[in-house]
């Protein structure tokens, strides 16, 4: 669900030389402005994981080979102080990281948090509430399983929807990858009962996909009351239904922070003060989430775009950095760019 590469889009030479050395010169004012702040105050790196798992398919990329995250979380306790998200951080001696989880999937429990225990390193954990305990899988899995599959497909799909109907040519993979990411990109901005009118169209079109449900499940209830019960563990809300919280309105935004919370809370038994925003970049949360996340007394709310945090962040939407599958060589020359990206 990235973005289109540079190389991808019908551009002339010029116009890609001129494009990549302003985006050169943005980085270098942005990393020098944010050098200078960090001289201010020393800044703390948010970092967001996904899944620690071996997945043959990734496409979304966000899952981390065990080996991997545990060689990462070895070079961090032995380089950098790990704070928790839900601690004040106002007498850190230096600049320092934090760990946090999103999605609520139960390999989070079964493969990260041993790992976290073993070696020492707390973290935050966002789990959506929707389907925790069941054997549904996020929407996204679905849509990868209609159309990242082998398989012969009509040459065409044709979406009936009253303010966006399209068709697309469905023949080759690469087609149907395309789709995939173009739909992958419309649907985290559609409520879930519009969202899932979409799938259902495409599992009817493409016929009956089989999804890995065991693969992509999320935490049982027990799976979250142990997570919860780990010293080195905190559980945080991340919406119901993992939908872009901007394109919902008020009424349907306060059900899915306000009752996200409160479910997390019957089955913890725990007070839930933290909080991510789904998707989290700046144009998939608005004002009123900002304000429905202080009503509802989070005290923390993460987002997903690039950053530090400083004492002068709004703690209601801090910046994270998203780890991908690194080696350990990778990781620690990211991690060096983290403090100034
Ligand atoms: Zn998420």
């Amino acid at each position: 669900m990235d973005m289109p590469r540079l190389n991808t889009l019908p551009l002339p030479d010029s116009a890609r030389t001129a494009y990549r050395c302003l985006r050169g010169l943005y980085r270098g004012v942005r990393a020098g402005r944010n050098w200078l702040l960090n001289v201010l105050d020393c800044p703390v790196v948010v970092l967001v994981y996904h899944r620690v798992a071996e997945l043959y398919d990734d496409p979304e990329m966000i899952a981390v080979a065990p080996g991997n995250f545990r060689r990462q979380m070895e070079f961090l306790k032995q380089h950098v102080p790990i704070l928790r998200l839900e601690d004040p951080w106002s007498d850190r001696p230096g600049p320092a990281v934090v760990i946090t989880f999103d999605d609520g999937y139960a390999d989070n429990v079964l493969q990260a948090l041993p790992i976290l225990e073993e070696v020492g390193v707390p973290a935050s954990f966002f789990v959506s509430t929707a389907h925790l305990g069941t054997n549904q899988v996020f929407w996204w899995h679905r849509l990868e399983a209609v159309l990242l599959r082998e398989g012969t497909f009509p040459a065409r799909f044709e979406l009936k929807d009253p303010r966006f109907g399209r068709a697309w040519a469905t023949a080759s993979f690469e087609q149907r990858q395309a789709l995939y990411a173009e739909l992958g990109m419309h649907m985290r901005r559609l409520d879930p009962d519009r969202r899932d009118a979409w799938i259902g169209q495409l599992e009817q079109w493409a016929g009956p996909a089989a999804v890995p449900a065991d693969l992509h499940r999320l935490m049982t209830r027990e799976e979250l009351q142990l997570l919860a019960e780990s010293p080195w563990a905190a559980v945080g809300a991340h919406s119901v239904s993992h939908t872009a919280l901007a394109a919902l309105t008020e009424a349907q935004q306060r059900e899915e922070i306000f009752s996200s919370k409160q479910a997390l809370e019957t089955l913890t038994g725990q007070e839930i003060t933290l909080f991510s925003y789904p998707f989290g970049r700046k144009s998939e949360y608005n004002r009123i989430s900002i304000d429905l996340c202080r009503a509802a007394g989070f005290t923390r709310a993460a987002a997903n775009f690039p950053g530090q945090v400083h004492r002068w962040t709004d703690p209601l939407q801090l910046p994270r950095h998203l780890v991908r599958n690194w080696d350990l060589e990778t990781f620690a020359a990211e991690l060096k760019g983290f403090w100034t990206r």
